[in-house]
């Protein structure tokens, strides 16, 4: 850590303990009794909001706003990770502003900046990313069928998304919404980018979908637009732009993700180690037996492995940029999500029932990144990518000689 990163980390860890933690009991106790359907805003959300930025700690995500590299921002992100469903937000480091916002400060006008992205760092509105239909597979943006089409100066928008987390807050005002403008175009030139307030007639949210039988506070909705219609000064960048602005916000938001999932599989493992301590069976606690040992340090070593390499996506993407980290960022993305589930089922199994219960956070933890081995690209097409990349590999002078050697031991047998 840089000496500027271990004075924020050092700063944030203070926040947490002192605030974030003793708030999650009031946090629960407020959903709880407003009920699943509820998405208003627990109170302490907004007084925590007001600390954090007196603090200093607001809007660490951006560089540019920040001052952080993205190597400096990861053991932050991480230490929010612990308490996922709070300190993410109250320090607007929450997905989907923060994809959002990289989205607006690379690709909006002044005007739109100064209309959606001011009020975004400065946390009074919240907003929501649109690509995700229900009628076609979307992990291929290509696929994507809404229609955007031309009308004098509007565009007018008409299609079926579904999982558009954070629409359901009522603080959400603004929606970047994907679509086909140009049908006829190459297929990677189909798509572009929209700004469509969330009161704009023709907007209807159908539902909340609930993750694994949870709802979440900021909702994941089906959302229809008929015929809805916005000036074409809401268009991001150029017709035919969406699929490359898609690219460009997931990079960093994709490893954002990553780096809170280690500071969940931390908490799963301090939990585990915790519970192992002071539960007793058959005659000894569970600390001293080998299976359980086993576990914590096969969490350990998952746990460690994983931070390595997402430092290693982060620093590249500081160094070289988010395209030449493509590769590596889709590494930690197949990596990340999976350890942290892996981490957290070892920590549930060891807690007996009360890990499924909801008088521990395990459970909870446990959907939330079971989910996010689906969402920002599922597993498979981040496999995909790897795959393509070390196939097309340029072979080292090692791996010619020795492709070579195997190749002559064979045919000597
Ligand atoms: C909790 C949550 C939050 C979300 N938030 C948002 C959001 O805010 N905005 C938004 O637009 N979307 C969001 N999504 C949607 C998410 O991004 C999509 O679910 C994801 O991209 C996959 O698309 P799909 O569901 O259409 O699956 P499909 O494209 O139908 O794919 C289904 C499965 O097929 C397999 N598959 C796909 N391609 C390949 C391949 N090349 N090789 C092998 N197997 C393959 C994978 O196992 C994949 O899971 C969210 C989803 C969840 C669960």
């Amino acid at each position: 850590m840089s000496a500027k990163a271990a004075d924020y980390h050092a700063r944030l860890t203070d926040f947490m303990t002192e605030l974030v933690f003793p708030a999650e009991e009031s946090y629960h106790a407020y959903r709880l009794e407003a009920g699943p359907r509820d998405h208003t805003v627990p109170p302490v959300v907004e007084e925590l909001k007001k600390q954090a930025k007196e603090r200093g700690l607001w809007n660490l995500f951006l560089p540019s706003v920040s001052g952080l590299s993205n190597i400096e921002y990861a053991p932050l992100a991480e230490i929010t990770g612990w308490s996922m469903e709070i300190a993410p937000e109250v320090t607007n480091c929450a997905a989907p502003d923060t994809g959002n916002m990289e989205t607006l400060h690379l690709f909006a006008t002044e005007e739109q900046s100064e209309q959606w992205l001011k009020p975004l760092l400065d946390g009074e509105i919240r907003s929501a990313f649109a690509m995700t239909e229900p009628a076609v597979a979307s992990s291929d943006a290509r696929n994507i069928e809404t229609t955007m089409l031309r009308d004098g100066d509007d565009y007018v928008i008409n299609g079926r998304k579904w999982w558009i987390t954070g629409a359901a807050d009522p603080r959400c005002k603004i929606l970047i919404v994907m679509g086909r403008t140009n049908p006829d175009g190459p297929s990677h030139r189909q798509q572009s980018m929209i700004l469509v307030p969330t009161d704009t007639p023709g907007v209807s949210i159908e539902r909340s979908l609930p993750v694994f039988g949870w709802q979440d506070q900021h909702g994941h909705c089906e959302i229809t637009f008929d015929n809805v219609r916005v000036p074409s000064s809401n268009l991001l960048d150029e017709e035919g732009s969406g699929f490359a602005i898609a690219q460009a916000r997931l990079g960093p938001g994709r490893i954002h993700h990553c780096m809170r999932a280690l500071g969940a599989a931390e908490r799963a493992l301090a939990l585990m180690v915790d519970r192992v301590q002071k539960r007793v069976a058959f005659g000894k606690p569970l600390a001293e037996q080998g299976v359980v040992r086993e576990a914590i340090a096969k969490s350990r070593n998952e746990i460690d492995q994983t931070r390595l390499l997402c430092e290693k996506a982060a620093w590249t993407i500081d160094q070289k940029g988010n395209k030449e980290a493509h590769v590596l960022v889709s590494q930690i993305k197949a990596v990340a999500p999976q350890v942290a589930c892996d981490v957290i089922d070892r920590a549930i199994q060891v807690h007996g029932g009360a890990g499924v219960s909801d008088d521990f956070p395990l459970a909870r933890l446990y959907s939330w990144h079971r989910a996010m081995r689906l969402f920002d690209g599922p597993d498979e097409v981040h496999m995909r990518t790897i795959a393509r990349a070390e196939l097309g590999r340029e072979k080292s002078a090692l791996a010619t000689a020795a492709s070579r050697q195997s190749g002559t031991a064979a045919v000597a047998h």
